[in-house]
């Protein structure tokens, strides 16, 4: 006997706007399933992230057909799942991009889309909305909407709080933008303490232990086989990586000027950029990092200290004495 079950809820058919969730007034003829409230609205979604994704979400958005079987029905969740799951980090790497070229505007439907379906897949309360709720924010900032951005800030915050298993990345991200946030309100006691404090320690910790492991491994490798190697920092991808390094260039432009206060912090951000810098295989940053981190050691901190600079600083030598080839 064939089961025949009732019509999934059409998803996402709404008859409000895209982009500010007032009553539609408009539709997009392209796919007929997007309304918008009028056609500013229209535009800057489209120039935003629509363009890109109009005819796929088309199947998300209509009703879902009469299945004959558990199975098969089943099976068409698994497929808007994937669907959705594809569109979250489609949307996410749009709206980072625009972050990343300055445009903030243009960042903001992407990374709202990017949040709507992680709601639909993950739930309202998981820790898979802190990356949209950030970019939000982030873009909020740059377009200086600063409570919205403080909105959107205390979600993350609330959201990172009540979760255990959240990334470095994701933490380093809510610091940074908790710093921007208390800069743009002019509290810079609050900036220093989430742009500097915890998370150039996080980062520190985790490049030191990758370090460690990679490091061992790339000596004994000059030595026996003269390997090639590739850029492996443990980080999931190269916008993770302009992640490390951006943060960590902003914390040291705040701890510099306190190198002779304390030194100590300046040194541990000197020698993070260039262990980031090692694991990215590039030798002359690294390099010029562990110089400035060796000289400052020299005038301020002890021998031990000193030595695990020295350290470092001949193994970037090293390998760029010895251009390592295949
Ligand atoms: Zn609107
Ligand atoms: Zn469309």
């Amino acid at each position: 006997m064939n089961v025949i079950y009732p019509l999934a809820v059409p998803k996402g058919r709404r008859l409000c706007c895209e982009v500010c969730e007032a009553p539609a007034k408009r539709v997009c003829t392209a796919c007929t399933v997007t309304y918008y409230c009028g056609p500013v609205h229209q535009r800057a979604d489209w120039g935003s992230i629509h363009e890109k994704i109009c005819q796929l979400l088309i199947p998300l958005r209509t009703a879902m057909p009469f299945y004959n079987s558990e199975e098969e029905r089943q099976h068409g969740l698994q497929q808007l799942q994937q669907r959705q799951k594809h569109l979250i980090e489609f949307c996410y790497t749009v709206a980072q991009k625009y972050l990343f070229e300055g445009k903030h505007e243009d960042a903001v439907p992407a990374a709202l889309h990017s949040l709507r379906f992680r709601m639909n897949v993950h739930g309202l309360n998981s820790v898979e909305l802190v990356p949209a709720y950030l970019l939000l924010a982030e873009a909020s900032l740059g377009l200086g909407r600063i409570v919205q951005a403080e909105e959107y800030l205390s979600q993350a915050q609330w959201t990172v709080l009540k979760s255990t298993d959240c990334s470095n990345a994701t933490y380093s991200l809510l610091h940074r933008n908790l710093g921007l946030l208390y800069m743009a309100k002019e509290n810079f006691e609050e900036a220093r303490y989430h742009l500097a404090n915890d998370v150039s320690e996080i980062w520190h910790k985790y490049l030191n232990d990758h370090y460690q492991v990679l490091s061992q491994a790339r000596v004994q490798q000059i030595d026996l086989l003269g390997k090639q190697f590739v850029n492996d920092t443990g980080l999931a991808d190269e916008a993770q990586e302009a992640e490390a390094i951006r943060i960590l260039t902003s914390i040291l432009s705040i701890r510099e000027p306190t190198s002779d206060k304390a030194p100590r912090k300046t040194v541990l951000v000197l020698k993070t950029l260039a262990m980031l810098y090692y694991l990215m295989m590039d030798s002359l940053k690294a390099h010029e990092y562990a110089a400035r981190a060796l000289s400052l050691a020299q005038e301020h901190l002890s021998v031990e200290e000193q030595n695990v600079i020295q350290e470092l600083l001949t193994l970037i030598t090293t390998e760029e004495e010895q251009p390592i080839t295949s």
